[in-house]
């Protein structure tokens, strides 16, 4: 008699990104093999050749540029139970987003694709969850090996895995770090979503905010610190835009409309 397959069906999409978070998974296995236990891949173009189509979960790395973006997304939300965003590109729109507040978007992109530029279809950068409904969300750029487990774990079990909505600060002040922002260096972690253990801080580099912001978080104060640190106008809006461009730019066109 044959041993009947109870692994739960998972698979890895990518759209706009640079592949560094499904690396971090392949990374992430080889640490966590026991994971292969209790799940099967069936489609990782990173990582395997085979594109099963008949998958429970879809984790979805990058962000939608494109109408054949949403075409595939659409697919994968009618196939999959649940779906997971992974990193920041597919969870805030990232660093793809900053193209969102360039003059001209015809403009960026010749920059980019110089006279084939009438090439290549692109809109504006949206995160997945402007799309399709997303079930989870893994934040940062790249992720988190210790988080994508524990994600994986809760969904495993039926649990909605919920991120931190509480900011960087709290995790730097835990390590007992001397804030950058007394020694004048720029950091956004007032604002920024926690969960990464304030790495950035903890070696000396202000968070620029890859894991997204927190809810309702005191914009204007924030600018008034990076403004009191010496900060340009430019300079603070570039932080503030570096992986959370479609949001800013989501705010402004609402106060526009008001
Ligand atoms: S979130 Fe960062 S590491 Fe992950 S795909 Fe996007 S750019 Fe790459
Ligand atoms: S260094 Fe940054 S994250 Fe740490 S306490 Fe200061 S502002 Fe917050
Ligand atoms: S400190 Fe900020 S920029 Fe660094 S990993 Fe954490 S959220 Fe991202």
């Amino acid at each position: 008699m044959t041993k009947e397959n109870t692994k739960v069906k998972v698979a890895f999409f990518d759209f706009a990104s640079c592949e560094g978070c499904q690396l971090t998974i392949v990374d992430a296995l080889q640490t966590h093999l026991s994971l292969l236990d209790v799940v099967e891949i069936v489609q990782f173009r990173e990582a395997m050749t085979e594109k099963g189509e008949d998958y429970l979960i879809a984790f979805v790395e990058g962000s939608c540029n494109r109408k054949s973006d949403e075409e595939r997304l659409f697919k994968i939300r009618e196939q999959a139970a649940l779906v997971v965003a992974l990193g920041a590109c597919a969870h805030t729109g990232g660093v793809n987003a900053l193209k969102n507040i360039q003059p001209s978007l015809q403009e960026t992109r010749e920059y980019v694709y110089g006279d084939k530029a009438d090439w290549y279809e692109v809109y504006p950068t949206r995160p997945i969850s402007a799309v399709i409904d997303v079930d989870a969300f893994i934040p940062g750029c790249p992720i988190d090996r210790g988080e994508f487990v524990k994600v994986v774990k809760n969904v495993l079990l039926g649990k909605r895995p919920g991120i931190p909505d509480y900011p960087v600060c709290v995790e730097c002040k835990l390590k007992e770090n001397v804030c950058l922002l007394l020694e004048g260096k720029p950091c956004l972690g007032p604002i920024s979503r926690a969960g990464c253990g304030a790495i950035c801080p903890t070696y000396g580099d202000g968070c620029e905010g890859c894991r997204g912001i927190i809810p309702h978080p005191n914009e204007n104060a924030m600018k008034d610190v990076l403004d009191e640190a010496g900060l340009t106008l430019n300079e603070i809006m570039a932080r503030f835009t570096m992986y959370n461009a479609y949001q800013e730019d989501q705010i402004e066109t609402a106060e526009k409309t008001i």
